[in-house]
């Protein structure tokens, strides 16, 4: 038997922070989570089940799960990831495991392919892309040396940024051809701009093996994300609260009560620091009259005379699922720095921003009954299992010992 999530709708808008049973679960409350994506849900389900404290979750949006919420598409039915591709992988086997008690795991591996100047090669850069690109038949040691010779230009020892990165480990000529045009778009930096970390989330392989991760462990939920997030808030202990701004009930929450929050760090401070710069995106939705637009769930798109960075299509995420043959849903996505009235996405960790964030950090660890977390509360690009694992370690070192201190 599952429970349905304790999901309550609240409406927004004036006279919102009196509402009774808001301030009744507040005051009952041993924790509060503002942001219920999969740090917040993790943290809730946790303290609830191994603690057995009470949490109320708040959550702005209409819907739980974050970024990772999914819809079915109506016409198609369709699942369809409605802030972008969520793809679950994970080396960790703690964090395998624990997922595993909240959704079962098809056997997806996601493969990428990358349009270069009209031709179609497999991304990550492989053997495969390697010998399409030069139009050769190297093998692994001969496309290592011929690597070797473009990389040459750059010093490993001396590499600060993604363009000097990219290049030690391609080389210029696969740079220029598969990442310097799609990281512009997508980060909206110069790539000398922006650290070396983000591109090293690729790998560069001299097989034909052309997975995307190289992860042990990958998989997508088998009845979608929305039906795992929902699991998470099912616990008795935990109350999700929709459509509710954390700033406007924020007096609510009697004192003394731990917080935990998700939410964007520079806004928790009211901007006093400055604003950390981020990365939005915005998603064009189509179904098409047609059962196969391209052929792969992920197409990239590497010449910056494109607008989008990538193509989406949806039923190439689950082969196992029926789907109609004469339909299929399409998502161009696009992407801009974000101004203050778009959702952020990635942190886009520039020199300055590393600066104003050193800032919020000291501020944060003075802020003696709140913990910041996930993606947004830490300005961290982090994945799915690294929110998952995050959440894990915070619920052991810190709210544990905190809240098994206050227990009555
Ligand atoms: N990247 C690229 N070309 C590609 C795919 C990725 O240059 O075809 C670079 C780009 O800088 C990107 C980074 O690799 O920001 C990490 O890519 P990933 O697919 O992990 O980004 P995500 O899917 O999380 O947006």
């Amino acid at each position: 038997m599952t429970r349905t999530p304790n999901t309550v709708r609240r409406p927004a808008g004036p006279g919102a922070t009196t509402e009774p049973r808001l301030a009744e679960q507040l005051a009952a409350a041993d924790l509060v989570v503002v942001g219920s994506g999969f740090y917040g849900l993790t943290v809730a389900e946790r303290v609830a089940s191994q603690l057995g404290r009470r949490v109320v979750v708040l959550e702005r949006r209409s819907h739980l799960g974050g970024n990772a919420w999914s819809e079915r598409e109506p016409e198609t039915g369709i699942e369809v990831h409605r802030y972008g591709a969520h793809l679950f992988h994970t080396s960790n086997q703690r964090v395998w495991d624990h997922v595993r008690q909240f959704t079962e795991f098809t056997g997806y591996q996601h493969r990428v392919f990358s349009v270069s100047k009209g031709q179609t090669y497999p991304m990550p850069i492989n053997l495969g892309t390697i010998n399409q690109f030069f139009g050769r038949h190297l093998g692994p040691e001969q496309a290592r040396a011929l690597v070797r010779e473009h990389a040459a230009e750059i010093d490993p020892d001396q590499v600060t940024n993604l363009e000097d990165k990219a290049i030690s480990l391609i080389g210029r000529p696969l740079y220029e051809a598969f990442v310097r045009g799609y990281t512009e778009k997508q980060w909206q930096t110069d790539p000398r701009e922006l650290p070396a970390e983000v591109i090293s989330r690729l790998p560069v392989r001299y097989t034909f093996d052309n997975r995307y991760f190289s992860d042990r462990y990958e998989g997508l939920p088998v009845d979608g994300y929305a039906a795992w997030l929902q699991r998470l808030a099912t616990h008795a202990l935990v109350d999700v609260v929709t459509d509710v701004d954390f700033f406007d009930v924020r007096a609510l929450v009697p004192a003394g009560v731990p917080v935990v929050y998700t939410g964007p760090l520079d806004r928790y401070f009211d901007f006093g620091e400055g604003r950390l710069s981020w990365r939005t995106l915005d998603f064009e939705q189509e179904v098409l009259p047609i059962g196969d637009f391209q052929g792969c769930p992920v197409m990239n798109y590497a010449d910056p005379d494109v607008p989008w960075t990538r193509i989406h299509e949806f039923r190439h995420f689950h082969p196992e699922r029926e789907h109609p043959a004469d339909r299929t849903v399409v998502v161009r996505e696009y992407s801009r720095s974000a101004e203050a009235a778009d959702e952020p996405y990635y942190p886009v960790n520039t020199a300055a921003d590393r600066a104003v964030l050193a800032r919020y950090r000291e501020r944060a660890a003075a802020e003696p009954d709140v913990y910041f977390g996930g993606r947004l509360g830490t300005y961290q690009y982090l994945d799915m299992h690294m929110a998952i694992a995050s959440a894990l370690t915070t619920v052991d070192n810190v709210l544990t010992p905190r809240l098994t201190r206050t227990a009555v």
